[in-house]
């Protein structure tokens, strides 16, 4: 039997991440795009399905590149509001340090909802807190991310170099070695998936300079090219980190990172702020990339990262939301909107568009992941979609539908498929209880700060 052909007619707008005319919509067949049809154009053959569109805006579901499911228990806590990094961290570590299994779980669904509804199909999470009984973090996520049928890259996070070894982390929170590599392995061989329509993906993720030790930095990338995965870690957000790697490593931080053997295309980072021209040339060139934070790093004031400079070098940008103690939302339509005006700020207003930005969280970010199926319309991309209304009262008088969305603050998509299925229909997650959750999740973050 053939398989199902829906057709996304004549959409508002649409945003393809490319430069296709895709005026007459999109036919999806068997979760993958198999017609771009241009204005007036009719699919090749019979739909079984037809949506109309004339009311959406539609666009590739966004892929959030950077975060920390575990946070959204320690949103806006008042003991870390005003803080910068540095003590932001040594604040909420010992709570993050009392994690379990269940509230890892509770907090993943959460985050992956939210992200869900602002228009993200993939999403990346960097977890890197294995306290005594959380050893299988990453396995509770995997879970997490079936039950709402998106796409993720799970990085394997960790830390090993705690207080009394000069690092930032209390003890309690790292790991050996050992440990760290012998867990990576059996995660990447259990879930790790390759090739087209990937639904879980599994990458190495040392936390920070201040928290993993140079050996355990190379025997991650020693790890990720045998086994053909990639890489991830916190680069260049402050200058507090800048100063720790002069201390302690006599480097800089691009130095640091080509040192231990991570300056390459496996490679994307998040932040990415404090380079100076010769880092960015060399990073351009390597092909690492780059993941902006842009609410992280004004809600700690970090710094402003130097996307139009690291573009021109070549290395691949894409956005995403951080972690929820730093943002404290998970908004990625929103965190487009964050970036297309701090990025104003710092390059001016026509530099900075809002088509440059949406593609940043799309193409730019699905090239961080290392993957060419998703982030852009075109045929043979597998079929996640965005679709936004703008029928509420923000939108009102509002002329460009693409501009609208992010200058009227678009903050929930209307529809969701990911692979062909709808996963959000009329602004609601098929098949989650979200009051529940939210219930839930309210009293397991009562319960982390209570201690
Ligand atoms: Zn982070």
């Amino acid at each position: 039997m053939a398989a199902t052909r829906i057709w996304i007619k004549n959409p508002l707008a649409i945003f393809t991440a490319n430069d296709l005319d895709a005026c007459g919509g999109l036919v999806i067949e068997d979760g993958r795009i198999t017609e771009v049809l241009g204005a007036g154009q009719q699919p090749a053959a019979p739909c079984q399905q037809v949506f109309d569109a004339r009311e959406h805006v539609v666009m590739p579901g966004l892929i959030n590149t950077h975060h920390h499911f575990y946070q959204t228990l320690t949103r806006a806590w008042a003991p870390v509001v005003n803080q910068p990094l540095f003590p932001w961290l040594k604040t909420l570590y010992p709570v993050w340090a009392r994690l379990t299994p269940e509230k890892l779980a509770l907090a993943s669904k959460v985050a992956l909802a939210e992200l869900l509804l602002s228009g993200c199909s993939t999403a990346a999470d960097h977890h890197y807190l294995f306290p005594g009984g959380l050893e299988h973090a990453i396995d509770v996520q995997v879970e997490a991310v079936r039950e709402l049928g998106m796409r993720a890259m799970l990085t394997r996070g960790s830390m090993s170099l705690g207080e009394a070894d000069g690092g930032l982390p209390p003890q309690q929170t790292v790991q050996q070695g050992e440990v760290i590599l012998a867990d990576s392995q059996r995660l990447i061989e259990q879930y790790h998936q390759r090739g087209e329509g990937a639904q879980i993906q599994i990458a190495l993720a040392p936390c920070s300079p201040f928290s993993v030790t140079q050996e355990i930095m190379r025997a991650s990338a020693e790890l990720a090219e045998a086994l053909d995965v990639r890489l991830h870690t916190h680069l260049a957000e402050t200058l507090d980190e800048e100063d720790f790697c002069l201390q302690r490593f006599g480097l800089r931080t691009v130095d640091y990172l080509d040192n231990v053997g991570w300056l390459g295309p496996r490679t994307w980072l998040a932040h990415g702020i404090h380079f100076n021209p010769d880092e960015i040339t060399r990073l351009g060139a390597a092909g690492t990339g780059i993941c902006h934070c842009p609410s992280s790093n004004m809600r700690l004031a970090s710094g402003i990262c130097p996307s139009v400079e690291l573009e021109a070098a070549g290395a691949p940008l894409g956005l995403g939301v951080d972690g929820s103690a730093s943002n404290d939302a998970s908004n990625m339509i929103l965190e487009a909107r964050q970036a297309l005006y701090i990025q104003r700020l710092r390059y001016g207003a026509e530099a900075i568009t809002p088509q440059r930005v949406l593609g940043w969280a799309t193409r730019g970010s699905a090239k961080l992941l290392g993957r060419r199926d998703i982030g852009e319309l075109a045929v043979g991309k597998q079929a996640d979609l965005a679709l936004f209304k703008l029928d509420e009262l923000r939108f009102s008088g509002s002329h460009d539908p693409i501009a609208a969305l992010l200058l009227c603050a678009a903050d929930r998509a209307d529809r969701m498929m990911i692979g062909g299925t709808w996963r959000v229909i009329d602004g609601q997650i098929e098949g989650l209880d979200v009051a529940k959750l939210i219930a839930d999740h309210r009293q397991a973050a009562r319960e982390l700060i209570a201690g």
